[in-house]
């Protein structure tokens, strides 16, 4: 990046797969803007992600950026069984769904024994991404009959979804425990959550893990929209999956609720991501659509901290480009419009009535330091917003206010490091564990002229809480002069 260009501040997240596998291929994409590594744990084996996962440590150790590392569970994913030749359904046909272990020739195999509890007359079932539906006409044992509505090809471990429908099966999965199991042992930063329904499939899986692992609640299913606010609460970040809330809720629905995801999340002072599709022709081609471009500037306009590539940077042909697309649309969209129109978020002026309240009402002491630091920051055109963190939480919350200029965020956890690249306008930086203020503020100063961040002489706003070694007391605000 050529000296003087400004932060990037939307975070860029990139789905690692066999196009960027070799560690002269990260290093490139890492030169091009990526922020987060998402590793899919619905594709290939444990072995070669763990491989993955190790390679991707060993670049950013010798690099020594923040990159976080997602690992994507599987969840509780309904799937087509194993077919023995690709069967063609045609508009109109009976079927049968029966589950994989009895299914007779013919019938169509599921991965999902509930099947025919959970389903009723009426119920549509979705293949492939939605390509494929069947209407539910009868259900007999643990058979489902149905009737083809929308034909095609189905091929064998194609996805299966049934939107509007409750389903039972628990939220992590035989294979999401061994997964998380090797993702704990290889030290990653994020795990993803998928096809959560509520609140409590947060807390059973946060029973099993390290307290420094953060949780992201993929957004996927309409009883996941319908419980949000106590989603947003349960987890550390969310994510609009758009691939399956798209076949979930009805396609119209999809951007409205898009927007009410990013909007809720930044009200929760949560890092939100949006994902899938965003420059999907790019798998195939070197420039994205105008319709593409537009959606990853809209999200970013709308409060996203994070825009996400797939299968453009898994196994496209031109990953490399799509990142550097998104770098391009994110710089200009900030470059015009840095911060959202008054009203569609919390605001950053005093008295601030979007600000979070407490089931008192009051509002919390870092919303109050945070808005004053966002405010601060502003009049007295300060060059940088400093923030000493431990668990990242005064970096979240201060950035949840979308100040106008970047927020360097100090902290001596590595976890929090890599963890806060995936926060909008957070630059983070390790340093020391040190006991006193003026050490640290010594520490951010030499970190801010050596990464030329502020001139000498310039005013910063500095934040943190006190005790320093207690997550979540933000409560200092300080004006310093670098
Ligand atoms: C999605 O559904 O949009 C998503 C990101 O999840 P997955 O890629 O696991 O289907």
């Amino acid at each position: 990046m050529p000296a003087g260009t400004p932060i990037r501040r939307t975070k860029i997240v990139a789905t690692l797969g066999p196009a960027w596998e070799r560690a002269e291929q990260m290093h490139a994409f890492f030169d091009a803007g990526v922020n987060i590594v998402r590793v899919n744990a619905s594709h290939g084996t444990p072995e070669i992600r763990g491989e993955w996962i190790r390679r991707i440590q060993a670049v950013r150790a010798e690099r020594g950026g923040p990159t976080g590392i997602l690992v994507d569970l599987r969840g509780p994913r309904i799937r087509v069984g194993t077919l023995a030749a690709p069967l063609t359904l045609t508009p109109g046909q009976h079927v049968i769904f029966a589950p994989e272990e009895t299914a007779q020739d013919g019938e169509i195999p599921n991965t999902y024994p509930e099947l025919a509890g959970d389903v009723v007359p009426g119920s549509r079932i979705l293949m492939d991404d939605g390509l494929l539906a069947v209407d539910v006409t009868s259900v007999r044992g643990d058979r489902v009959e149905g009737r083809v509505r929308y034909g095609g090809l189905l091929k064998s471990n194609k996805g299966m979804n049934l939107p509007g429908v409750d389903v039972s099966a628990p939220a992590v999965t035989d294979h999401d425990r061994e997964e998380v199991a090797r993702a704990v042992a290889l030290g990653v930063e994020y795990l993803g959550v998928s096809f959560v329904r509520r609140p409590e499939d947060m807390e059973g899986l946060r029973a099993i893990i390290p307290k420094s692992i953060r949780l992201v609640a993929k957004i996927e299913k309409d009883t996941a929209v319908n419980n949000l606010n106590g989603i947003l609460e349960a987890s550390d970040a969310v994510m609009v999956a758009r691939g399956d809330l798209g076949v979930e809720l009805p396609f119209e629905q999809v951007p409205l609720v898009q927007k009410r995801i990013i909007l809720r999340a930044n009200r929760h002072g949560k890092p939100v991501i949006t994902a899938t599709q965003m420059l999907e022709s790019m798998i195939q081609n070197p420039r994205p659509t105008r319709a593409e471009a537009s959606d990853v500037a809209n999200a970013i306009i709308d409060g996203t901290d994070a825009v996400m590539l797939s299968g453009e940077t898994a196994v496209g042909s031109y990953g490399l480009e799509a990142v550097l697309a998104m770098d391009r649309i994110a710089r200009e969209v900030e470059a015009q419009r840095l911060r959202p129109p008054e009203g569609e978020r919390r605001r950053w002026s005093l008295p601030a009535p979007h600000v979070a309240r407490t089931e008192e009402g009051t509002t919390p002491i870092e919303d109050a330091i945070s808005v004053a630091v966002s405010a601060a920051s502003d009049l007295l055109e300060a060059a940088l917003i400093v923030c000493f963190t431990s668990s990242g939480f005064t970096a979240r919350t201060v950035a949840s206010y979308r100040p106008r200029v970047p927020i360097l965020a100090l902290t001596a956890e590595p976890e929090t490091y890599h963890q806060l690249g995936m926060v909008w306008g957070v630059v983070p930086a390790m340093m020391p564990h040190l006991k006193n203020y003026d050490p640290m503020w010594q520490a951010a100063r030499e970190e801010i002229l050596r990464r030329g961040l502020a001139r000498e002489g310039a005013r910063v706003v500095v934040t943190c809480g006190v005790p320093f070694d207690v997550p979540g007391t933000t409560n200092l605000l300080k004006v310093e002069t670098v």
